[in-house]
């Protein structure tokens, strides 16, 4: 079996040697997914994933744009169409300085298990550019929207590819990026999620990618009969994500000590109350600043420059801020001081040697392509509803994320469940999201 396996990913090397990230994901669903296949007639010998691993289209372009002081500035944009054999490509936007071909395959190619793990038709696709919305005017990011969809509008559609929000794409940004898809189309079509309220957005979309991961946590810890309530828990970041696994967490009854931007972490002993998490809010979301200045505003909290917030102490760890943020050592850490629950918000932010330590201690686990997909079907849910032309109520939105994260959870252990009765969730995440993909595949022929 390892041979198989290094043989596969030997062959993916070949065409993408130097893109680390996307080989790490590629290389943690084959050695899951390999192992299945060879036990199944209708996919052994069909090459299917080995097509999975490559996008069916991938755009780059020139994305130029003047700074408030009339510069001329040139950033790259990007979109990998990577599979659509379930439904529309579907999948966020990241601007963020380390875009690059590696990580947003990596990205794509994860956003194929993940979307086809919620059940609805969405094929997957990520994009973006290496562009730094950090201490941009609101002029200069909408002149950079703009021009960075002057020329995405070709390649995307509301029957074709949906894009989405990610790290560095906001509210402001999906706003800016929507007007010139609409001037440029001349139609009002549901061709991004998480549009604003007024004009097609759906309610729960800014807070179901972190209600989504504290869901299932919450689920992985039923299976133990325990809950997050009276839990303590560490959140990294502070954006999106983290904000909202925060608010979610702390209604549950859990007490969140830490949160983290790229400078370090902030850790708050008496936990993050729904108070402060407003003052989190307000200063990235509005005033768009860093999160030390929240030990300014509560003194008896402490701010640890350049760390994550891993050597701290909890029962749960919900890792929201951004790739290979959490590695072994982290892992052995965050296990030596009793953590047993640990559910990721961003996509893979733990290492692949971090996932085995934790696998091997046998603490609940769950991949962000599991754990973190309440985002892009909150999404789904928000086409749905542009379809339709309708809009649901937040409880009606609600409970259908809730539904939609306890089908994953119940996808991740009909094909993850060890025989000592131990789920692994990545196992059975994969798989699950691998046989319904293959299964589409197969039956549309060598396309
Ligand atoms: P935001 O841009 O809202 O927030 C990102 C947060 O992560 C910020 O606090 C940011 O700090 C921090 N961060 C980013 N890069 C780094 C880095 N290199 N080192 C340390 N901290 C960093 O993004 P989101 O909250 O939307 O996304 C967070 C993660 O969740 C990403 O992995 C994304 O792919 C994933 N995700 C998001 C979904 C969504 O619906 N938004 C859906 C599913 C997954 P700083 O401000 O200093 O950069």
């Amino acid at each position: 079996m390892k041979s198989i396996i290094e043989g596969f990913m030997e062959e993916v090397k070949v065409r993408n040697g130097h893109e680390t990230e996307f080989l790490q994901a590629v290389q943690e669903v084959a050695e899951t997914v390999i192992p299945y296949i060879i036990t199944k007639d209708i996919y052994y010998g069909k090459n299917v994933l080995l097509r999975m691993v490559e996008p069916e289209r991938a755009i780059t372009f020139r994305v130029p744009w003047i700074d408030d002081t009339g510069e001329i500035r040139v950033n790259r944009g990007y979109r990998i169409q990577m599979n659509s054999a379930i439904g529309p490509y579907k999948g966020g936007l990241r601007f963020h300085p380390t875009v690059n071909m590696s990580i947003l395959k990596f990205l794509a190619f994860e956003q194929v298990f993940k979307n086809s793990l919620t059940t609805l038709p969405m094929g997957g696709g990520k994009g973006g550019a290496d562009f730094d919305p950090k201490g941009k005017s609101d002029n200069e990011i909408m002149r950079f929207c703009q021009s960075f969809m002057a020329e995405l509008y070709r390649h995307i559609g509301p029957n074709t590819d949906i894009p989405a929000g990610d790290i560095g794409v906001g509210g402001r940004e999906i706003g800016f990026l929507y007007g010139a898809y609409k001037k440029l189309r001349n139609e009002f079509t549901g061709v991004l999620t998480g549009k604003g309220m007024s004009w097609g957005g759906s309610l729960i979309r800014p807070e179901a990618t972190g209600y989504g991961t504290v869901y299932f946590a919450e689920s992985m810890l039923n299976t133990r009969d325990d809950s997050i309530n009276g839990k303590t828990v560490l959140v990294s970041g502070s954006g999106n994500v983290a904000q909202y696994a925060t608010e979610k967490a702390t209604q549950l009854g859990a007490k969140v000590v830490t949160m983290s931007d790229s400078s370090g972490y902030i850790f708050d002993a008496d936990g993050i109350d729904a108070e402060k998490l407003d003052f989190v809010m307000d200063l990235k979301n509005i005033k768009r600043g860093r999160i030390k200045e929240y030990i300014k505003k509560y003194p008896s909290a402490k701010f640890v420059e350049g760390k994550t917030p891993w050597n701290e102490k909890c029962d749960v760890a919900l890792p929201c801020a951004t790739q290979n943020e959490l590695d072994s050592e982290d892992a052995k850490t965050l296990l030596a001081h009793g953590c047993i629950c640990v559910s990721e918000g961003a996509n893979m932010p733990s290492t692949h040697q971090a996932i085995s330590d934790f696998h091997k201690a046998k603490i609940l686990f769950a991949p962000g392509k599991a754990s973190n997909a309440g985002g892009v079907a909150t999404s789904g849910l928000e086409m749905s509803q542009n379809s339709l032309r309708m809009n649901w109520t937040r409880e009606e939105v609600d409970n259908k994320l809730k539904q939609i994260m306890s089908d994953i959870h119940n996808s991740c252990i009909q094909y993850g469940k060890d025989e000592d009765g131990y789920i692994d969730y990545v196992r059975g995440a994969n798989i699950a999201g691998f046989v319904k993909v293959a299964d589409a595949m197969l039956a549309q022929g060598v396309v």
